[in-house]
């Protein structure tokens, strides 16, 4: 949870850390509030949140996913929304729009008249979009609300961190010294911002040979000595695979045990 300790605002704005001046939406009951984060982008951010959201799902919890990258928005592709939209009801709320398995999903992509068009945003207004999807969004009850957070440390990560109530974080990296670097200033970030972090998840780590199951490391292997040198545990390592990649149309189920169990893992440590 943000702290008003660590926030440039502190006795400023009047608030309390519980909401950091903007106000959950009174309808809304949401349980549990998972980041998903990572310093950089394109190391599966997205493709985790959304295998996270369906895998809490399967188990039978009510699940949002709020797009939180928004500029890089990949979670209507990710849940098999594309077409579909959410919209204000009149009374300043935002209905989310449900995905076949009844995952409510926001993302500014529900919004946009044409996904292709780019949102040209300076900071203030991305930030006040991630604060409407919080304050607005009709979630109802909800046992999971997972957050595809935006990749590094600048506003818009500031803003889900200082105005949504986080029960933790996952982050994900690459098995790479550079992208680990730069994780690890995400997980300073929310050290700072005083949000627990649950653990590293190492994306793309290796591939399987599909005649022989041979696990190959094609970047070689360093979280391992990331998760040590930075005291948070290593939950999972998931392989570059097809399935994963085929998320992204919107369909598709993981045929790989491996992957599944990272799931299990992950879905246990949240609690
Ligand atoms: P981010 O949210 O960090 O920017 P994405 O989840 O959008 O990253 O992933 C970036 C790209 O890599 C997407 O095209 C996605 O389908 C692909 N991808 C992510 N993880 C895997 C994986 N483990 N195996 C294969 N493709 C993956």
């Amino acid at each position: 949870m943000s702290d008003c300790n660590s926030c440039p605002s502190k006795g400023k704005c009047g608030s309390s850390s519980e909401s950091c001046g903007v106000k959950n939406n009174p309808n809304n009951k949401v349980k549990k509030i998972i980041g998903v984060m990572s310093g950089k982008g394109g190391v599966g951010k997205s493709t985790i949140s959304a295998m996270l959201a369906k895998t809490l799902r399967k188990k039978g919890y009510k699940v949002g996913l709020m797009d939180a990258d928004i500029t890089g928005p990949s979670a209507v592709r990710l849940m098999g929304l594309q077409g579909e939209h959410a919209y204000g009801d009149g009374d300043g709320n935002i209905i989310p729009a449900e995905n076949k398995d009844g995952i409510k999903v926001i993302s500014l992509n529900l919004m946009m008249e044409d996904e292709n068009q780019p949102v040209i945003w300076r900071g203030a207004m991305l930030s006040s979009c991630v604060t409407q999807f919080w304050s607005e969004t009709l979630w109802g009850e909800l046992d999971y609300l997972v957050i595809d957070m935006p990749p590094g440390t600048g506003d818009v990560t500031l803003t889900v961190m200082q105005s949504i109530p986080l029960s933790g974080v996952i982050m994900v990296t690459l098995p790479q010294d550079m992208v680990g670097m730069i994780v690890t200033k995400s997980l300073n970030m929310a050290r700072m911002m005083k949000i627990p972090v649950y653990g590293l998840v190492q994306n793309m780590s290796y591939v399987k040979c599909p005649h022989c199951g041979e696990k190959i490391n094609i970047f070689g292997d360093s979280t391992a000595n990331m998760a040590l040198e930075q005291g948070v545990p290593l939950l999972g390592e998931l392989p570059t695979n097809a399935d994963l990649a085929a998320l992204s149309t919107g369909s598709g189920e993981i045929s790989d045990p491996e992957i599944s169990d990272v799931f299990e893992t992950l879905v246990k440590t949240i609690g």
